[in-house]
């Protein structure tokens, strides 16, 4: 069962909660997949159902499409926040990492042609791969945090947190105002471009902050 970790290994003290995620929040990956940019953020929530140990390796779904790796900035709340001031955000957050919002992309597009809620495609059990945490101390910079995702050896994605359409601190107190974030819940903070299809035997390596390598396998 998963359980937030450090890079060290050592178990945090923090249950895991809910994944509250942004959609389109680089204008490049909104291009890329033919949408607008919207004017507030699109979120949606993942369950603690979907959360599974990303360095394990992972299964996707072999019979419902394609499925997407979406490789983003995963952020840790350690503290409840309830209508908090982007000012105030980061007091709110201890820990950084890098989850995979795994789309179901074929379902999601028959969904979203209908006008219906994306859950299915985004929230089924091992939907939300999710790295071992760093403090966010170790990162270089929190204002600017560059995160990339091989295939294979292959670049498929790199964005900077500084191309967000909405900023982490601004997402932060955003979220806020609409679910009470808890401790031990998970904010992913959406994808830049580059998206593409996984397959059984793809091995993975995403990196933070040009600097804390996570490896990974589609089993
Ligand atoms: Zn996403």
């Amino acid at each position: 069962m998963y359980q937030h970790q450090t890079q060290q290994n050592q178990t945090l003290d923090l249950p895991l909660g809910k994944v509250v995620c942004v959609g389109r929040n680089y204008a490049e990956h909104a291009k890329e997949l033919g949408n607008e940019i919207p004017d507030a953020p699109i979120l949606f929530i993942k369950p603690a159902t979907s959360v599974v140990s990303l360095e394990n390796g992972f299964a996707i779904p072999q019979d419902q499409g394609s499925v997407h790796h979406e490789a983003e900035i995963a952020v840790l709340v350690c503290k409840e926040a309830k209508s908090i001031s982007a000012d105030t955000a980061w007091q709110y957050i201890s820990h950084a990492s890098v989850a995979l919002d795994l789309t179901l992309r074929d379902v999601q597009s028959k969904l979203k042609e209908k006008s219906h809620p994306w859950e299915i495609a985004k929230g089924f059990d091992g939907a939300c791969p999710l790295g071992k945490w760093l403090p966010i101390s170790a990162l270089s910079n929190k204002e600017h945090i560059a995160i990339e995702l091989f295939k294979n050896g292959e670049q498929k994605q790199s964005g900077n947190s500084t191309q967000m359409i909405t900023s982490i601190p601004h997402l932060i107190a955003y979220m806020s105002t609409i679910f009470t974030l808890q401790p031990g819940d998970v904010i992913l903070t959406g994808t830049p471009a580059g998206v593409g299809p996984l397959e059984s035997g793809d091995q993975l390596k995403a990196v933070l902050d040009k600097q804390f390598n996570f490896t990974s396998q589609v089993l």
